[in-house]
């Protein structure tokens, strides 16, 4: 089976379904927005800090600073890997702002409407958690504030005005939080159906890739092992022969789960394509992973599926490569283990074959000369 590439670009990373930051997808169209916005905010920045400097110059000081600010910030939020951080930092000085503005401006209603940025921003930028933790926050001092501001002054706000502003607030706070979730929600099933086998469950070929390249990223940088198996059904084709294709696949179930079955959680089982799995074995180094292969093979061998009154006696030929001694990139090491499971098959299948046990057979061989 060829390796193509081009699937090794994918985006998907395991972890990524269960960090924080793993709720921020699409982080290439996030960091376009939220280079929009700082450079938006810039721009209105001046604009505000130039009309507003004859008639309140606190705020306009402000409004420059947040301008020059947003201007420094701005190369930064290039760089996807400092985006939540970005995020942040791009924020908390803008809703500072919107807290000044609450102070200082002439009109109390007109700087409160702001505040409804607030809660779209901050989930957005910083996902469900964050982002509601943070609007509250910041609605929580607006409301201080401007209570404050009314107390201490002898202004008299339109408590129509201010109380719809408030349930509007709101009503865009609990929104923004629902439909965040639900997009959350949506994004993983979505991730979780691209990168799994519909037949088995196992990780299908696309996860697979992926996942083998943060694993070998792991291994390089930390000098740790990494093992790879290449497991192919014997005489599968038979099996579909004689008991129908509905029985193949349930076979192709069952084996799926006695493989999934021997693994460790940071193991990683995969149907590569038909009768052919793969397993990842982070941590692993050969004999460990000879050790599994074994395991899973005399299991195959050991427990036929029965369907009905039939049984269905399996067997199963592995290929077993390791990081650094077989190669370094998927390639390669698939390559070496295949060329392993080729020759199990031809050494009479329901066996496992890799490097260690060829040197064997070879000084064997040398020594019977
Ligand atoms: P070998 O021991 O050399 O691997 O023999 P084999 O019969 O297992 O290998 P071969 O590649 O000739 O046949 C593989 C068979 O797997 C052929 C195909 O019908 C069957 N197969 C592939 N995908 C599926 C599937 O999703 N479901 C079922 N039921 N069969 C499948
Ligand atoms: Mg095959
Ligand atoms: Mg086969």
């Amino acid at each position: 089976m060829k390796i193509d590439s081009s699937e090794r670009h994918s985006q998907f990373d395991r972890m990524y379904l269960d960090s924080a930051q793993g709720e921020l997808p699409d982080k290439t169209y996030r960091r376009n927005i939220l280079q929009l916005l700082i450079a938006l905010t810039a721009l209105f920045s001046i604009s505000f800090g130039l009309f507003n400097w004859q008639d309140a110059k606190l705020m306009a000081i402000s409004e420059l600073c947040l301008a020059l600010y947003s201007i420094l910030l701005y190369p930064f939020s290039r760089q996807e890997k400092f985006q939540f951080n970005v995020s942040l930092l791009f924020i908390i000085p803008l809703y500072s702002l919107f807290l000044v503005s609450l102070i200082v401006s002439k009109e109390a209603e007109t700087a409160f409407v702001w505040l409804l940025v607030i809660p779209v921003l901050s989930h957005f930028l910083l996902g469900r958690w964050v982002g509601l933790w943070l609007s509250i926050g910041y609605l929580l001092m607006a409301t201080v504030l401007i209570t404050v501001r009314a107390l201490i002054s002898d202004e008299v706000l339109d408590a129509l005005v201010m109380s719809n502003l408030a349930l509007a607030i709101l009503a865009v706070l609990v929104f923004s939080h629902v439909y965040e979730a639900s997009r959350v929600r949506a994004h993983r099933k979505l991730l979780r159906l691209a990168t799994t086998d519909s037949l088995t469950s196992l990780a299908n070929r696309t996860r697979f890739l992926d996942v083998f390249e943060r694993e070998r990223n792991h291994a390089a940088r930390d000098q740790t092992e990494l093992s790879l198996l290449l497991l192919d059904l014997d005489h599968f084709k038979q099996v579909n022969d004689r008991f129908g294709h509905d029985v193949g696949d349930e076979v192709l179930k069952y084996v799926s789960a006695t493989i999934a079955h021997r693994l460790r959680k940071t193991d990683l089982a995969c149907r590569l394509g038909g009768e052919e799995f793969g397993v990842l074995l982070p941590g692993a180094n050969l004999d460990r992973a000879i050790a599994i292969a074994e395991i899973i093979r005399r299991n195959i061998a050991d427990i036929p599926y029965t369907k009905g009154n039939q049984v269905i006696p399996l067997t199963v030929s592995i290929g077993a490569a390791e990081y650094g001694y077989d190669g370094r990139d998927l390639e390669s090491m698939y390559a070496i283990a295949d060329g392993h499971l080729y020759k199990a098959k031809a050494g009479g299948r329901n066996q496992v074959r890799n490097r260690i046990e060829m040197r064997n057979c070879e000084l064997d061989l040398a020594l019977a000369e």
